[in-house]
């Protein structure tokens, strides 16, 4: 029987099978699968693979950035590896809260983001179009840290939806899990400008809240994704080179430090050693990767 997918699913399953074989992970079906619908996922790959030449980095800096971010000097998210300036110090973060019930976390993520309200605490405000409180689940036991929204988190209101979501979307698949069984939030809640990376002051003002997410969720593993969120997360500035491959503990809470999925768009190269970073994470929870036995 022939296999129709629409558009969007076949766009998801290139994506995601193109995403498997970047980390190195060919061999991943072991249950019998009909050869038409693999005959028409390969052809689909080699014509999403002809669309898509590989560019140069800036160009896909480029492609990842919104339009109007190429005007401005150095706009980025998350470099990774970049000598870190010195800068304010951050301040202590606050105390680790009692824990929540697990049947209370959800109404006490909505008191954290009723506190923050309308909020106008520092210059990013002004800015916003919609505020990125976080999303997923208030149980989870993974919670991704980005840095701040981008250009479609700040239109939706929902973090991690543009590309580089995309890119999330598929490394949280790969480790067997589903984007709403884990928590994602950002260490600033409003786009900073042209996606820069978030002043120390904006940082500061906004990730007290973001501690209180985590205090709330409780999740046994935090995977900080690239510098900015390494950064506050552990109260120091260091390059992530130094930061990843071990497990540190933040908050009574593991947590491992990885590429931000914007700079894998820009050199796919280090995916695999994201994909590394993950199976740390993996390992921490007890999963092993879909399809495996
Ligand atoms: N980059 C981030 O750091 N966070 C988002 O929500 C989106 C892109």
């Amino acid at each position: 029987m022939a296999h129709h997918l629409d558009p969007a699913t076949r766009e998801a399953l290139v994506a995601r099978v193109r995403f498997y074989r970047d980390l190195g992970l060919t061999e991943f079906y072991r249950r019998p699968v009909d050869p038409a619908l693999l005959a028409q996922l390969a052809a689909a790959a080699e014509v999403a693979g002809a669309i898509e030449k590989p560019s140069p980095l800036p160009d896909q800096a480029a492609a990842y950035s919104e339009p109007q971010a190429a005007s401005i000097p150095q706009p980025h998210t998350s470099q990774e590896d970049y000598a870190i300036p010195p800068r304010k110090p951050l301040p202590t973060p606050p105390a680790i809260a009692d824990a929540v019930a697990p049947a209370n976390r959800a109404a006490a993520l909505e008191l954290i983001r009723e506190e923050i309200g309308d909020c106008t605490r520092c210059a990013l405000h002004s800015g916003r179009n919609k505020l990125v409180f976080g999303d997923g689940s208030p149980t989870a036991r993974l919670m991704f840290v980005g840095e701040g929204p981008g250009a479609d988190e700040d239109a939706q209101g929902l973090p991690f939806v543009g590309k580089a979501g995309q890119l999330l979307n598929n490394m949280i698949s790969a480790m067997g899990l589903k984007r709403e069984e884990v928590y994602i939030a950002n260490v600033v809640k409003c786009r900073p400008p042209g996606n820069r990376v978030p002043e120390p002051e904006e940082g500061a003002t906004c990730s007290p809240f973001l501690f209180r997410q985590i205090d709330v969720i409780r999740p046994q593993v935090l995977v900080a994704l690239g510098a900015t969120a390494a950064t506050y997360l552990l109260g120091v500035r260091q390059p992530l080179a130094g930061l990843r491959g071990r497990v540190h503990s933040v908050r009574g809470t593991q947590l491992i430090v990885t590429y931000h999925p914007a700079y894998l768009l820009r050199d796919p190269r280090q995916k695999k050693e994201a994909w590394a970073d993950l199976q740390m994470a993996m390992k921490e929870l007890g999963l092993k990767p879909p399809g495996r036995a």
